[in-house]
């Protein structure tokens, strides 16, 4: 037997005994009908119920489970068996990490790792990871001899965007040496037993039943799916013990190279385990391995600049600088000149720039960015401006939130030390605005004012008439207006069989991809994602049923889809991916629907949380009674216009119930005439049990409760 496979069986023998005695002596402890899962997940232990279909619930479940692992344990020299030994590890690491939650512990709350991820991150993942903002998955392991180093390479992955997970001793090695982590900062801590990289390897395996439709027990199908859509890969750091290659062999066996950093000979197999003892080239040579391509963008700034820095946020204390709507006049506008207008990267600022005071700098700022270009077109100016918010945020010790006229810019000390100043962010702007839209912006030219009364007067007398045309031109944007609807193929990459319809009145359910932004993804990208459908020979105004979406989704899907209705959460719904921001249900008690958003924890009157509601559909399958969606749409015109529309609604969270309740009036009032529909629409301040849940409906004389049966 091979150096190799001897240690990938010695460490897979190891883990199977301890992962019987563990369960054993758990049984003994709490008895077999002690319940066992993980937090926050519709997929049981996800990695036995993807690989054969058992849902595992109680402790009186595993038992079999050992027997399963222990089955893959062929100790056959071939490579192939001994890569399955490596996935009876991962059984193993999945069951003793499951454990470690029985009778309610949360294990991790005294480790620095977060254990578990919950379903709703996976799902929240979906769009980055589509778009490239997330490029690749990197498992980061062990412990280096020398801190800076790893410290180094993971600080590389997160300018790069790459989501890191981290597990053992790295997770100090790397904080020690100032890499922020979180999963705000896409460096993530999982924990410190090597038992603890399960938490990655699930959320992989999640994916596959999210977004890919894998049937559990369809093992071929989920080992495909993650060696061809999930771009993982795996960095040791020291010594490796048997335990370790044989996890080692489990990632391998799911498609995820292995690189470590000691020199492992003839041990190599090419392609999925190789040595890289030069940590500088540690990065380059994994994502060559793992055939990962990085869009760099240059920029002539003093701070780091990736999508990974996304999500950090800057409090009062550490703020050098602050640009707030509260305090000051603010505005951010993109419009469109005639190209003899506009000057070529002419950058300008009126008024102090922020090293001209004492911290904390507080001033207004007005910026005018105008644009020109042949194909330019006044629909895609929002567009733009939409992404100030992103690029903004992408600046390593900037945080950005809002747009238009009310927002917030916050610059960190660090930053204002390391040199940031307003022309940076002007900077940032026209190199990222002649990246991302070179198709339809010629040239480029940035103004900002943090003169008081210059401010006032950009506001009023140029921003603001600009914003009003717009929303009258958002107003008037009906499905009834418009000549084509879009179909977006984004989220193929991983729901291989999805396909969104995009209108005016229905954006795409993962609420990041607007009726405008999809016409400005056609002009961009000709032969990209999104593509017109005709709305000739409509069939059907109220239900939305239109020969020409039917056959441009056909053709999208490879005709695993053949009909789909608009409007209709019964008849032939739209498909979903799995990165919805709602899921909405039917609750027949009602005759209505709840809707529920990816970030509420608790129960829904479905008796289902998000999670298993999202469980319910997703990988591009049309499920009658389940539609996923984005926030916006839940007050739209169209929403379920075939079952009656937003007087279906009769249950959804507090937040968001409040969140869309103006819009949401709105719509009530011009369609059925109710005023403040919202306030009859219950939450769980007030009940979440179906008894409780009608009860109130009936004392509010909810409309639900007297239209046609809805199933
Ligand atoms: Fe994915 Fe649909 Fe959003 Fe496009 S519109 S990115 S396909 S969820
Ligand atoms: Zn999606």
């Amino acid at each position: 037997m091979s150096a190799l496979t001897d240690l990938i069986y010695a460490g897979s023998n190891a883990v199977a005994g301890l992962t019987e005695g563990a369960v054993n002596d758990a049984i003994a402890k709490y008895g077999a009908d002690q319940s066992v899962a993980f937090p926050d997940t519709a997929y049981f232990l996800p990695t036995i119920y993807a690989a054969t279909g058992v849902k595992v619930k109680t402790l009186g479940d595993l038992p079999a489970c050992v027997g399963v692992l222990k089955s893959l344990i062929t100790n056959k020299e071939e490579l192939g068996d001994a890569l399955n030994a490596g996935l009876a590890t991962a059984v193993g690491a999945e069951i003793i990490e499951a454990l470690k939650f029985v009778g309610g512990n949360d294990p991790y709350a005294q480790d620095s790792g977060i254990g578990f991820v919950p379903d709703p991150v996976i799902r929240s993942l979906g769009v980055p990871l589509v778009t490239g903002d997330i490029p690749g998955v990197a498992v980061v392991l062990g412990k280096s001899e020398n801190a800076q180093d790893v410290a180094d390479i993971v600080k590389d992955y997160q300018s790069k965007g790459i989501m890191t997970f981290l597990v053992g001793d790295v997770i100090e090695q790397v904080m020690e040496c100032g890499v922020k982590v979180g999963l705000e900062f896409r460096v993530v801590p999982l924990g410190h037993d090597v038992t603890s990289v399960i938490h990655v390897v699930t959320v992989a395996i999640r994916a596959a039943l999210i977004f890919g439709n894998i049937q559990p027990g369809d093992l071929a199908g989920l080992l495909a799916y993650t060696k061809e859509r999930v771009p993982a890969f795996v960095n040791t750091f020291g010594p490796l013990d048997e335990v370790t290659v044989s996890a080692g062999a489990g990632a391998i066996a799911l498609g995820f190279p292995v690189i470590a950093d000691i020199a492992l000979g003839d041990m190599q197999v090419p392609g999925a385990l190789e040595s890289e003892t030069d940590h500088k080239e540690t990065v380059k040579k994994s994502l060559e391995l793992r055939h990962i391509k990085i869009k760099v963008t240059e920029l002539p700034i003093p701070v780091a600049f990736a999508s990974a820095f996304e999500g950090e946020i800057i409090r009062k204390a550490d703020m050098y600088a602050e640009f707030s709507s509260h305090k000051n006049t603010t505005c951010e506008l993109v419009v469109m000149k005639p190209l003899n207008e506009v000057e070529d990267h002419k950058i300008t600022l009126i008024g102090p720039d922020i090293d001209q005071g004492e911290a904390p700098v507080e001033l207004p700022l007005a910026t005018v960015v105008e644009v020109a270009g042949e194909k330019m077109q006044a629909d895609f100016e929002s567009v733009i401006e939409r992404k100030i918010h992103n690029w903004y945020n992408y600046m390593e010790g900037v945080m950005h939130t809002g747009q238009r006229n009310l927002f917030r810019i916050r610059i960190s000390k660090e930053a204002y030390e390391k040199g940031l100043r307003l022309k940076d962010f002007a900077e940032v702007l026209y190199t990222m605005i002649k990246n991302d839209f070179d198709t339809v912006v010629d040239k480029c030219q940035v103004t900002m004012y943090t003169d008081v009364d210059k401010a006032a007067e950009i506001l009023n007398d140029v921003a603001m008439p600009v914003y009003n045309r717009r929303d009258e031109r958002l107003e008037s944007l009906t499905d009834e207006s418009v000549d084509c609807f879009y179909t977006c193929i984004l989220c193929q990459s991983f729901a291989p069989s999805h396909c969104c319809v995009v209108t005016p009145e229905r954006l795409g359910l993962c609420g990041a991809v607007s009726w405008l932004d999809a016409k400005a993804t056609k002009e961009l990208t000709p032969t990209g994602p999104c593509q017109p459908i005709s709305k000739e020979g409509c069939l059907d105004e109220k239900k939305g049923i239109y020969p020409d979406a039917d056959r441009m989704v056909e053709e999208a899907t490879q005709g695993a889809v053949t009909h789909v209705t608009l409007y209709s959460i019964m008849e032939d719904p739209m498909t979903s991916c799995g990165c919805f921001e709602c899921i909405c249900g039917i609750m027949p008690e009602a005759n209505g629907v709840v809707i529920v958003n990816r970030e509420y924890k608790g129960l829904t009157p479905t008796g289902m949380t998000f999670g298993e509601l999202a469980s319910m559909t997703g990988g591009g399958v049309q499920t009658p009674g389940f539609m996923g969606h984005g926030r916006h749409f839940i007050s739209s015109k169209k929403f379920i216009s075939a079952e009656g529309g937003v007087a279906r609604i009769v249950w959804m969270p507090k937040e968001l119930k409040d969140d869309v309740a103006a819009r949401l009036n709105k719509t009530a009032k011009e369609l059925y005439g109710i005023d403040n529909f919202a306030d009859m629409i219950c939450d769980e301040t007030i009940a979440s049990d179906p008894e409780g849940v009608v009860a109130f409906l009936t004392e509010k004389g909810h409309p639900a409760l007297t239209m046609a049966e809805i199933m």
